[in-house]
């Protein structure tokens, strides 16, 4: 059994999260971290039936008196970083699911990581269509290189552009020379309206109630189109791939940034 604690039981994901532990014979729920309810256990809040897990809202409390394996991290970009490295320093690896990390903190917990010779796995994506979206775009990005990319949250998410779409874009970058897009001398009446620019390329962020996670990425060639779209439905499209990044990050001892590092 692969010890488990969950940070953000009560969020979207975390509460996903939460019944994917339940449901997994490999996986065994020992404590969960939430901002509120320390010293309750789950059975005491709405929706976790008669889970007697308990609730810590001290990280290092939590770890100190449990033996924990593997951190699942669904909290918000403020605290994702500091709760990676509370758990380094207590040999627990963490999945993070958290968006938000700049390439300073990727890299600085990457030494940590080693340092620690640890695994870790911050994966802006779960869903394993969406990492299939990146590869083919990448791939696509070879051939037609002029390239926009929207995509489409719910109107709660607090980063932008997603973290999906940013490493699309750096994928992309990857593939292609920088360019410039569009009119040479185009200019925008709205600022904004051409989106962001990452190396030529546009992104364009929509934040709407009723949206889960979409992302269309929109090639362009003489005379052709070609348009890659993944749609998560719901938050359950993410867990296989938390499962996934679970049983992988019992074999690392360095810090993977995103689940196109673990598929082939
Ligand atoms: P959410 O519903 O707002 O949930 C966030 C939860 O984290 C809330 O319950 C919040 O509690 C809790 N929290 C905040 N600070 C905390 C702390 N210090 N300790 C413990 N819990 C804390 O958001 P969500 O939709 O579940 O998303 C969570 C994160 O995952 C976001 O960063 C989002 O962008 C990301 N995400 C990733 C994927 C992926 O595939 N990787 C997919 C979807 C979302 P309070 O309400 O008390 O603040």
């Amino acid at each position: 059994m692969i010890k488990i604690v969950v940070a953000g039981p009560r969020g979207k994901m975390g509460y996903e999260a939460v019944q994917l532990c339940e449901r997994d014979e490999e996986l065994q729920l020992v404590a969960v971290v939430d901002s509120k309810h320390d010293g309750q256990t789950l059975q005491d809040l709405k929706g976790y039936g008669d889970l007697d897990t308990p609730i810590y809202s001290d990280m290092e409390n939590c770890f100190s008196n449990h033996d924990v394996d593997v951190l699942v991290d669904l909290t918000t970009p403020a605290f994702g970083k500091k709760h990676m490295e509370i758990a380094l320093a207590h040999g627990v690896r963490p999945v993070v699911g958290t968006t938000g990390f700049t390439n300073d903190d990727i890299e600085q917990l990457r030494k940590l990581t080693e340092e620690k010779e640890l695994g870790a796995i911050i994966a802006p994506n779960f869903a394993i269509g969406a990492i299939l979206m990146m590869k083919f775009s990448q791939l696509a990005a070879r051939y037609l290189t002029d390239v926009e990319i929207i995509e489409q949250h719910h109107d709660n998410k607090l980063d932008a552009p997603s973290g999906t779409a940013m490493k699309t874009a750096q994928l992309i970058a990857q593939e292609r020379e920088q360019k410039l897009q569009g009119h040479p001398d185009e200019k925008e009446d709205l600022p904004g309206a051409r989106g962001a620019d990452f190396e030529g390329m546009r992104i364009h962020s929509v934040r709407l109630p009723g949206r889960v996670a979409h992302q269309e990425v929109l090639f362009g060639g003489e005379g052709q189109l070609l348009s890659i779209k993944h749609d998560s439905l719901n938050r359950q499209s993410f867990m296989p791939g938390v499962k996934l990044s679970i049983e992988h990050v019992l074999k690392l001892d360095t810090l993977v940034y995103g689940l196109e590092n673990l598929i082939d």
